[in-house]
């Protein structure tokens, strides 16, 4: 899949193998929509750099995220701090005739940018469609937020502008001398899916998983 994609040659240009670049925003989409996790790197107020696992959701043209406002990252973020966002889906294993040509196939997005912080009815909206990525139907189902845990949450915007998106989809590329041996070569797809569902402990008897959480259990 090869294409440039960006708004720019700088920090967004691939080095390697720049022929996994993507520009379409549709498979960005895809990705963001199809994942419930990124990476958020920023430079700490120290100067180290930091990267944290965070829920993602993607609503329109950016990219939410919400956090306490006890969190040291979250608050540089909600300040302006330029940050950076990894969202990654591992596909398969490519399974090589040697170990230097084994790799993944991957969809991998990288997003830079300064998040607006969300208040009012937005930031209401947001926590709504962070929750409805994560558990479709579950705001449906839910007690409405409070104002004090509106008011322990921030909610973040990051605008989907300046981004890349890799894509590795392709077969071991082995050489002839390697071909020409005994090793199996192939892919091996990754496939994630949902459990069965566990009941909190403190679960009273009689109450039914709801739908929200059948219909993950259920989906392909
Ligand atoms: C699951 C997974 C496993 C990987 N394992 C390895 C590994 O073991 N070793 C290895 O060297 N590489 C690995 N990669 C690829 C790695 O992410 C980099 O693409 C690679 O190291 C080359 O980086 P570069 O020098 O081109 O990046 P740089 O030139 O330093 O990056 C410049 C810009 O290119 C863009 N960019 C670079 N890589 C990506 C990416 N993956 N996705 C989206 N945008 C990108 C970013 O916008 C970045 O700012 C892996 C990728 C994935 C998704």
């Amino acid at each position: 899949m090869i294409m440039s994609s960006r708004i720019d040659r700088g920090r967004t240009a691939i080095t390697r193998l720049p022929e996994y670049a993507s520009a379409d925003r549709e498979a960005l989409d895809r990705l963001l929509d199809e994942q419930i996790m990124g990476h958020v790197g920023l430079v700490r107020p120290d100067g180290y750099p930091v990267v944290l696992p965070t829920a993602i959701a993607r609503d329109g043209d950016r990219l939410l995220l919400h956090g306490s406002t006890g969190s040291p990252w979250m608050r540089a973020a909600a300040s302006g701090a330029p940050v950076c966002v990894q969202v990654t889906a591992a596909d398969a294993i490519i399974v090589a005739r040697s170990a230097f040509e084994s790799s993944l196939r991957y969809r991998s997005a990288v997003l830079f940018g300064v998040c607006e912080s969300l208040d009012g009815e937005q930031k209401q909206a947001a926590l709504d469609v962070l929750t409805e990525h994560l558990i479709p139907g579950r705001t449906r189902e839910v007690r409405r937020p409070i104002a004090k845990e509106l008011a322990a949450t921030l909610v973040l915007a990051l605008p989907i502008a300046e981004w890349s998106l890799k894509v590795s989809d392709g077969w071991p590329e082995d050489p002839e001398s390697d071909i020409a041996g005994d090793a199996w070569a192939g892919v091996l797809p990754i496939v994630t899916g949902y459990g069965e569902p566990a009941a909190a402990p403190d679960l009273r008897p009689g109450i039914a998983v709801p739908a929200s959480v059948s219909q993950l259990t259920q989906a392909p």
